[in-house]
C-alpha cells in the first residue's frame, strides 16, 4: 500500500470512529432526552391533577382507575400505572402490570435509597446498566404525590380539602400522600430516538466521506510529485526516457528531478557510447565471422585436399596404380609382419616370386597400353588363385613409373601363409601357372603368357624379408634359365648363379672400358648364288672369368641398367669400322645388320647413326638396322618421321623377329622398310605346327607383295631350308650355313659363291 493509501485509510478510520462516537453520543443523549421528557410529562401530569390527592385520601378507586387510564392513554410508552399509598400499598392499578418478563418490582425495592419526596426511576437489568446505561425492558417510574393535607390526619372533610386545594399558598408544609408508579416501555423510548439517530448517522457518514475526500485530495496533492518521480524512475529504468524532464516542483523535489535529469543525461551519454561500441563490436563480429567462415571454408578445403593427398600418397606409396595390388614397399612391410608372426607361431611361410616370360616382347610389339592391360589381368588372375589371407603383390617400386623398359613391371610376389609343407607351395605355384597360361584377349589379340616362378620357404631358406626375397628371386631366375613356364624351389646351390648375376652387373659397367665386347657375324646367304649378301652383327661379351657371355644374358641386363645406349653405340661403331676393314681387305660384304634395342631408338640415335657413318666413312647403303616390332608401336607419326630420317641417311631398315610380336601388319605399308626377318621360332616348328608353316608362307607372300627383302632366321636343317626355298624365301641365316663367328672367321665366307657347294649338297629338296 502506498503512503498516501495508508494516510487515507488512517484518516477514514479516525473519521469513522469519530462519526460512530458522535452517533452513539447523539443516540444516548436523545434517549435520555426522550426518557426525561416522558418523566417530565408524567410528573407534570401528576402535579396538574390535585383531585388525585383527594381521590387517594378518600380511597376513591373509580376515580383513581380513571386517572390511571388517562395516564396510560396519554403516552404509548406507559405500559401500566399504579397508585400506591405512602407505605407502598397499591390503591389502584391499570394496564399490564406484569409487562416484561421481570414484572413490577416491590415498592421497597424501587424506592430503596430515595427519600419519600423524591421521584425515582428504576431499571431492573442484571448488571444494572443495560442498553445506553439504562437496562431492562420497562422502567419503573415512581412519582411522589404531595398533599397539603396530612394523610395521617383523620376525617378531613371534603370542603377542607377542597379549600386547601383551592388555596395552596395558605397551607404550610406538604405531605406525601401516595405514589404514582408508572411502567415505561423501553422500546418506545428507543423508538423515539430513531429519527435523531438516523440524522446523526447520516451526518456521521457525511463526515466520514468528507474526511475521506479531503484526505484523498490532500494526500494526492502531496504525493502527486512523488508518483511522478516513481513513474519517471520506472520509465528511466525501462529506458523509455532519453530527454531531460521539465522540473515543475520546487524544494527537495526540484533537486531530485535535477538529479534524475543528470542521471538521464548520463544514461544517454552512456547509451550513445554503448551504441557506438555496439556498432563497432557488431562490425568487428561481422568481419571476424566472415573471416572465420572464410578460414573455415579454406580449412575444410585444405583438410579435404590433405586427406585426399594423403590417401593418394598412401595409395601411391603402397599400391601399384596399374594393378591396384600392394607394391614392393607395402609387400615388404607385410611380409616382415607375416614372417614375425610365422616365427612366433612356429609356422611355415612360402614366398612365391613370379616373373612373366617374354613380357618385354609383348610390350614392345603391342605397345605399353596392351602391356598394362595384360599386367592388370595377370594381377586379377593371381589374386583369384590364392586364399584371402595370402598376400599378392605387384613387385614394383612405389615411385617407379612403369616406363618403356617396364623394369620389374612383370614381377609379382605371393606370400602363402600357414602352409603345411613345401609341396603346398608347389601346388599353388602350379595353379598359378595353369591359370596364367589360359589365353587372354588383350586389345583384340589372343595372348598367352607364361610365368617363371621361384619359391622360397621360411624359415628353412631364410628368416628375414631380404633373405627370403633374394632366395625366391634366385629360384625364379633359375626357373627362367631352365626353360621358363615352370617353378623351382630355392636351393642353396643356386646362390652361386645369383652371385654371377651380381658380378655380371658390376662387370658390365666396366666391359666397354676394358674392351671386352666383341661382335660376331652371322652370314646371310643368298641360296640362289651361294654368296653371302650380308652379315648380322651379334654382340658377345668376352668376360675375363666367365668366358664368352651370350647376348641374352647381358643385353636385357644392359637395358635394365640403362647401359644399352652405350653398348648399342659401341656395336654400331664397331660394325661400321669392321665393314671398312673388310673393304680395305678387298672383301665384298654388301651390308652389315646391326640390332637396335627399342630403348636405344630415339632422336639422338638417329643423329648418332649419321655421325658414325660420317666418322667411319661407310657408305650408308652398307648399313642395315634391325628394328623390332615394338618400335613401330609407339607414336606412329613420330616413328614414321624417325624412320624416314634414317632412310634419308641412306641406311636400310629391317624388321627383326617378324611374326613374334602382336602388332598390326598394316604398319608395314606405312613404314619405309626394306627387309623382313622371319623369326626363328616359326622356322623351327614349321614341320610340327601347321600354324607356323602357314604363317611363314603368308609372311613370304606378304613381303613379296610389298617388295620387301626376306631373310629367314634360325635355319638349321635341310628340311627347314627346303621348305623356305619352296615357298620363295631364298636368303637364309642359320646354323645350317654358319653360326655367328668372329670377323676373322667370316672373311673366308665372303668370297663369292662360298656356300654354293654346300647348297648343291643339300639338294633341291
Ligand atoms: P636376333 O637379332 O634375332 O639374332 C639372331 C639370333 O639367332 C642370334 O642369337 C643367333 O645366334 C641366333 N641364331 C641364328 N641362327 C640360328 C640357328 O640356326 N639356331 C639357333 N639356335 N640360333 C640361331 P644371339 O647371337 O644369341 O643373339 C640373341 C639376340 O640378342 C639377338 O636376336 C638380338 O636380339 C640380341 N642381340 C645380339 N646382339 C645385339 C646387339 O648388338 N644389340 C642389340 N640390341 N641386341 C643384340
Ligand atoms: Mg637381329
Ligand atoms: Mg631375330
Amino acid at each position: 500500500m502506498t503512503v498516501a493509501g495508508k494516510i487515507n485509510a488512517l484518516v477514514i478510520a479516525i473519521a469513522a470512529t469519530a462519526g460512530c462516537l458522535l452517533t452513539a453520543h447523539t443516540i444516548q443523549s436523545e434517549y435520555r432526552l426522550s426518557l426525561d421528557r416522558i418523566i417530565e410529562q408524567s410528573s407534570a401530569s401528576v402535579l396538574s391533577q390535585p383531585q388525585l390527592q383527594l381521590d387517594i385520601y378518600y380511597r376513591d378507586a373509580r376515580a383513581l382507575n380513571r386517572t390511571l387510564q388517562a395516564f396510560i392513554d396519554s403516552s404509548p410508552a406507559i405500559v401500566f400505572a399504579k397508585v400506591l399509598d405512602p407505605s407502598g400499598k397499591t390503591l389502584a392499578a391499570k394496564g399490564d402490570t406484569t409487562a416484561g418478563f421481570d414484572g413490577p418490582y416491590a415498592f421497597s425495592e424501587i424506592r430503596r435509597n430515595a427519600s419519600p419526596a423524591d421521584q425515582t426511576l428504576t431499571s431492573h437489568d442484571d448488571d444494572g446498566a443495560g442498553i445506553l446505561g439504562l437496562g431492562g425492558r420497562v422502567f419503573d417510574l415512581s412519582l411522589p404525590i404531595l398533599s397539603l393535607i396530612n394523610p395521617l390526619e383523620k376525617d378531613v372533610s371534603r370542603s377542607t380539602f377542597g379549600a386547601a386545594l383551592a388555596a395552596p399558598e395558605k397551607m404550610g408544609s406538604r405531605h406525601v400522600i401516595g405514589y404514582m408508579h408508572l411502567g415505561i416501555k423501553r422500546m418506545e423510548v428507543i423508538l423515539a430516538t430513531l429519527p435523531a439517530a438516523a440524522i446523526a448517522s447520516v451526518i456521521a457518514l457525511l463526515f466520514v466521506l468528507m474526511c475521506a475526500a479531503l484526505s484523498i485530495t490532500i494526500t494526492r496533492r502531496i504525493t502527486a510529485p512523488f508518483s511522478r518521480l516513481v513513474r519517471l524512475a520506472d520509465d528511466i529504468s525501462a529506458g523509455k526516457i532519453d530527454q531531460a524532464v521539465k522540473v515543475e516542483d520546487g524544494g527537495e523535489l526540484k533537486e531530485i528531478f535535477s538529479l534524475l535529469n543528470t542521471i538521464i543525461g548520463n544514461i544517454n551519454t552512456y547509451k550513445t557510447k554503448m551504441d557506438v561500441d555496439h556498432q563497432l563490436l557488431s562490425m568487428k563480429v561481422d568481419e571476424r565471422t566472415a573471416q572465420l567462415s572464410k578460414r573455415n571454408t579454406e580449412l575444410n578445403k585444405a583438410v579435404k585436399e590433405v586427406t585426399e593427398t594423403k590417401d593418394r600418397l598412401r595409395q601411391l606409396a603402397y599400391y601399384d596404380s596399374l594393378t591396384s595390388l600392394p607394391n614392393r614397399r607395402l609387400f615388404t612391410e607385410q611380409l616382415d609382419l607375416l614372417l614375425r608372426l610365422a616365427k612366433r607361431n612356429k609356422e611355415m611361410l612360402a614366398l612365391v616370386f613370379l616373373d612373366l616370360d617374354n613380357f618385354k616382347r609383348i610390350n614392345d610389339s603391342l605397345g605399353h597400353s596392351a602391356g598394362d592391360l595384360l599386367l592388370r589381368e595377370v594381377g586379377k588372375r593371381l589374386s583369384a588363385c590364392v586364399r584371402d589371407s595370402d598376400v599378392v603383390a605387384h613387385y614394383v617400386e612405389s615411385t617407379a613409373r612403369i616406363d618403356v623398359s617396364r623394369l620389374g613391371g612383370d614381377e609379382f610376389t605371393v606370400v602363402l601363409n600357414q602352409i603345411d609343407g613345401a609341396e603346398s607351395a608347389g601346388m599353388v605355384a602350379q595353379r598359378l601357372i595353369d591359370t596364367l597360361i589360359k589365353p587372354m584377349i588383350i586389345d583384340g589379340h589372343e595372348l598367352v603368357v607364361t610365368p617363371s616362378i621361384g619359391i622360397a620357404i621360411a624359415p628353412q631358406d631364410a628368416e628375414d624379408v631380404e633373405g627370403l626375397l633374394k632366395a625366391a628371386d634366385t629360384a625364379m631366375y633359375h626357373a627362367k634359365n631352365s626353360g621358363k613356364n615352370n617353378f623351382l624351389f630355392y636351393h642353396s646351390d643356386m646362390d652361386a648363379a645369383g652371385v654371377d648375376r651380381l658380378t655380371l652387373e658390376t662387370d658390365l659397367r666396366k666391359a666397354i672400358e676394358r674392351n671386352e665386347l666383341v661382335l660376331y657375324y652371322q652370314p646371310q646367304v643368298d641360296t640362289l648364288t651361294g654368296s653371302v649378301i650380308g652379315a648380322e652383327a651379334l654382340m658377345r661379351w668376352q668376360h675375363p672369368e666367365q668366358g664368352l657371355v651370350p647376348p641374352f644374358k647381358f643385353i636385357p641386363l644392359a637395358e635394365e641398367m640403362g647401359l644399352i645406349g652405350i653398348l648399342g653405340d659401341w656395336g654400331l661403331q664397331e660394325a661400321c669400322r669392321q665393314m671398312i676393314e673388310f673393304q680395305g681387305m678387298g672383301l665384298d660384304l654388301p651390308k652389315v645388320s646391326v640390332n637396335v634395342s627399342p630403348l636405344q631408338f630415339n632422336k639422338a640415335f638417329i643423329a648418332r647413326v649419321g655421325e658414325v657413318l660420317q666418322e667411319t666413312a661407310l657408305r650408308p647403303s652398307r648399313l642395315e638396322l634391325e628394328l623390332t616390332e615394338g618400335i613401330m608401336m609407339d607414336d606412329t607419326e613420330a616413328t614414321i618421321r624417325s624412320l624416314e630420317a634414317l632412310k634419308d641417311l641412306g641406311v636400310s631398315l629391317s624388321i627383326d623377329d617378324f611374326g613374334t610380336g602382336y602388332s598390326s601388319l598394316s604398319y608395314l605399308s606405312r613404314f619405309p622398310l626394306d627387309e623382313l626377318k622371319i623369326d626363328r621360332s616359326f622356322v623351327i616348328d614349321f614341320d610340327k605346327s601347321q600354324n607356323d608353316a602357314s604363317l611363314i608362307i603368308a609372311v613370304i607372300a606378304m613381303g613379296r607383295s610389298m617388295n620387301l627383302q626376306l631373310v629367314a632366321e634360325g635355319v638349321e636343317t635341310p628340311e627347314q631350308y627346303h621348305f623356305l626355298r619352296q615357298h620363295g624365301a631364298h636368303v637364309i641365316q642359320g646354323y645350317l650355313f654358319s653360326q655367328p663367328v668372329p670377323a676373322k672367321e667370316l672373311v673366308p665366307m665372303l668370297s663369292p659363291g662360298y656356300f654354293r657347294e654346300q647348297i648343291s649338297n643339300i639338294g633341291p629338296g
